[in-house]
C-alpha cells in the first residue's frame, strides 16, 4: 500500500475494506496493553531466589553488618558490579536504593538548587535554565524537567545517535542550556546504540557550553542485549582524554535485570562531583538498602553472573520483538505508511507513521482493546509537532497477545493512514 499516489477512488476502497477490518476486531473486545516497558512476570521469576538468599548471613565481603545503618555509598561488591556495567570506576561509583530515576532527580535538583561545583554555580542563578532532549525520548526524563522548571529543547535522534550539529549549534547559540539527557545505549524508545563518533563528540561538550553543564548520561540498557551485544564507547575513557570528567553523571540500575521495583540503582561521577553530590546524599538517609545489595550480590556476584542472567531475559524477550517485527515488516515494507528500527536491546519497538496519524492510530487502537502509550509522550511537553512517533512496548503479554495486539496496530495504522489522505 502506498498512499501518497493513490487515486481517491483508490483510498475510498481501502478505506471500505479497511473499516470492515477494525469492526471485525472491535467486536472481538479484546483488552491488550503495550504501554509500559517493564519485566513480564516471568522474567521477574528469573531473580526469585532473591527471596532467603541470605540464609541469615548479612555479612558483606568486608565483614559489615548489612542490617544496620551506615555505608552511606553502598557495598563495595555492588558498587564494583555499578561500575562494571557503567564502565566506571567503582570508587567513583555509588550503589543507592531501587530507582535511577530517583537519583536522575536527586542530581538535577542538587545541581539547579546547590551546584555541583559550590553555591555560585547553582543553575538557578542563571535565571533560565533549559535541556537538550534528543527526541523521541524517555516520557519521565522530561517529567523531571518540567517538575524543576527546567525548559526543554528537542534535538533529532538519528541512527547513530542525537544530531550532534543540532546539539553544538545549541550549546554555542544559547547560553541557558545547562544540561542534555542521553540514553546512550538500546535508547527507549529508538533502540539506537551511539556510535563511538557521537560518544567523542559529548565528551567534548563541555569545552563549547557554560560552565556547570552536565550531561545524564542514564545507560539503563547497558547490559539489556537481546542479540549479538551492541558495544557502546565509554564515555569517561573519552571525557578523560577530553579533560571533560565533570561534564558527565552516569545512571544504571537493576530494575530489568531483577525485580523492577525492589533493585539496587547506581550513579557514577567524578570525584569533584561526587564531593557535592554525597554532601547532597548525606542530608536525607543514613545509608541505603544494604541487605538488598548483599542480596543482589550473592545472586550476581560478576559480570559473567549478570551476562548469563540476562541471556535468559533475552530469551524471554525475543520472541515477542519477533512478534512486533515479523507483524511490521510483513504489514509495511515497500509501503509509505510507516518507518521503525528493528532493536538490538533495550525494551521498546519505535514506529513513525505518516505525519499527523499518531494520534489517531492510538485513540483507535483504545477503541479495539489496545492500550498504547499516548502519542507525543516521547516528546517534550507530552507535544509530537509531527504527530507521528509510537512507542510499542511488548515485553509484558505473551507472545500470542503480542501477535493480536499487532494485528489490531497494523489495522489501525493502515486505517488512519487512509483517512487521513482522504480528509
Ligand atoms: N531510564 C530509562 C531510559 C528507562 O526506560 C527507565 C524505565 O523504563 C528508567 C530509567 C527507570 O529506571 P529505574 O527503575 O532505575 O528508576
Amino acid at each position: 500500500m502506498n498512499i501518497e499516489h493513490a487515486s481517491q477512488e483508490q483510498l475510498r476502497l481501502w478505506e471500505h475494506q479497511l473499516a470492515a477490518d477494525y469492526a471485525a476486531i472491535v467486536a472481538r473486545k479484546l483488552n491488550l496493553d503495550l504501554t509500559r516497558g517493564k519485566p513480564s512476570a516471568e522474567q521477574l521469576s528469573l531473580s526469585d531466589d532473591l527471596d532467603g538468599i541470605l540464609k541469615g548471613n548479612y555479612k558483606s565481603l568486608d565483614g559489615t553488618d548489612t542490617r544496620n545503618y551506615g555505608g552511606g555509598e553502598g557495598l563495595p561488591e555492588a558498587r564494583a558490579l555499578g561500575a562494571a556495567i557503567l564502565d566506571a570506576s567503582p570508587s567513583e561509583t555509588l550503589a543507592l536504593g531501587n530507582s535511577s530515576l530517583t537519583l536522575m532527580f536527586q542530581c538535577l535538583l542538587n545541581a539547579v538548587q546547590f551546584g555541583f561545583d559550590g553555591p555560585d554555580s547553582a543553575w538557578h542563578k542563571r535565571g533560565k535554565m533549559t535541556f537538550i532532549c534528543p527526541t523521541p525520548g524517555y516520557d519521565r526524563h522530561f517529567t523531571l524537567c518540567e517538575q524543576l522548571g527546567i525548559q526543554m529543547i528537542a534535538v533529532d535522534m538519528g541512527p547513530e545517535g542525537p544530531n550532534m550539529d543540532q546539539v553544538e549549534q545549541l550549546i554555542d547559540q544559547d547560553p541557558s542550556i545547562c544540561g542534555m539527557w542521553c540514553v546512550p545505549k538500546y535508547a527507549n524508545p529508538t533502540g539506537v546504540t551511539y556510535s563511538d563518533a557521537v560518544v567523542d563528540r559529548m565528551a567534548k561538550l563541555a569545552k563549547r557550553a557554560q560552565p556547570g553543564f552536565r550531561i545524564f548520561w542514564d545507560n539503563a540498557y547497558a547490559v539489556h542485549d537481546l542479540a549479538e551485544p551492541q558495544t557502546l564507547a565509554s564515555i569517561m575513557a573519552a571525557c578523560n582524554i577530553a579533560g571533560t570528567q565533570d561534564s558527565v553523571i552516569q545512571f544504571a540500575s537493576t530494575s530489568k535485570i531483577t525485580h523492577a521495583g525492589a533493585g539496587v540503582a547506581f550513579v557514577a561521577m567524578s570525584a569533584r562531583n561526587l564531593t557535592s553530590f554525597k554532601t547532597f546524599l548525606n542530608s536525607q538517609s543514613i545509608g541505603p538498602d544494604k541487605v538488598n545489595q548483599l542480596r543482589h550480590m550473592r545472586l550476581l556476584p560478576d559480570m559473567a553472573h549478570l551476562r548469563n542472567h540476562m541471556q535468559a531475559h533475552a530469551r524471554i524477550l525475543q520472541p515477542r520483538f519477533d512478534a512486533v517485527s515479523s507483524a511490521l515488516d510483513a504489514a509495511f515494507t515497500g509501503t509509505d505508511l510507516g518507518q521503525w528500527e528493528t532493536p538490538k536491546g533495550g525494551y521498546f519497538v519505535s514506529f513513525d507513521t505518516q505525519p499527523g496519524c499518531a494520534q489517531l492510530v492510538v485513540q483507535m487502537a483504545a477503541e479495539a482493546g489496545v492500550k498504547l502509550t499516548p502519542a507525543g509522550a516521547t516528546f517534550p511537553y507530552g507535544k509530537d509537532p509531527q504527530d507521528r512517533n509510537i512507542r510499542i512496548a511488548p515485553s509484558v503479554p505473551s507472545v500470542a497477545e503480542v501477535i493480536a495486539a499487532m494485528e489490531v496496530f497494523v489495522t489501525c495504522v493502515k486505517l488512519a493512514s487512509v483517512r487521513r489522505k482522504l480528509a
